[in-house]
């Protein structure tokens, strides 16, 4: 909530927000959550960086906290997308998939740290998001796995293309 919020004033919940949030993940998710904080026990990004609690986050996307989960500032980018907070949830919530979807909200407003900025760039270039290197090859041989294959990178380039919304369904 917002630190400088008055406290005479009654939080007004953002439904548009959540309607927007509830599209992305074919699903209103986040409207079953209690609350409860199963999903903060075992959340790295909770225990290794400071001002990340996915319970918070969840608390923040019921109330439709638009700004102060899309700003600039956000700690979304935090989550490592482990998925332990989705095993934990005893209520099915996801919480890492509705905050996959916030940070695809926070990319498409073009914010995002330089490093995100980094795998985009080599997935667009090689299709992947690591470079596959001599080390790497070297690594597998030792494990008895092949070289990787190349990525088909026309296939690639169609998926990168922008979806315009004009195909039809047979
Ligand atoms: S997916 Fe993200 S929020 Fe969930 S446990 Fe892992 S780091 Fe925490
Ligand atoms: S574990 Fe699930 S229900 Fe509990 S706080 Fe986290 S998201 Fe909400």
């Amino acid at each position: 909530m917002p630190e400088d919020a008055d406290r005479d004033e009654p939080v007004r919940v953002n439904f548009r927000f959540r309607r927007e949030l509830a599209q992305k993940i074919e699903g209103n998710l986040a409207s079953f959550c209690y609350q409860c904080g199963a999903c903060v026990g075992d959340c790295p990004a909770t225990t290794y960086s400071s001002g990340f609690n996915p319970r918070e986050i969840m608390l923040k996307v019921l109330y439709g906290l638009e700004d102060e989960l899309l700003g600039s500032e956000s700690v979304l980018w935090q989550c490592t997308n482990c998925y332990n907070c989705h095993e934990r949830c005893p209520q099915e919530v996801k919480p890492v998939e509705v905050i996959i979807s916030l940070k695809n909200m926070l990319a498409a407003r073009g914010i995002y740290p330089e490093v995100v900025s980094k795998i985009i760039g080599t997935f667009e270039t090689t299709g992947r998001t690591v470079r596959i290197t001599s080390a790497i090859d070297r690594q597998r041989a030792k494990f008895g796995l092949p070289p990787l294959p190349p990525v088909p990178m026309d296939e690639v380039r169609i998926l990168l293309e922008p979806d315009t919304g004009t195909d039809e369904e047979e």
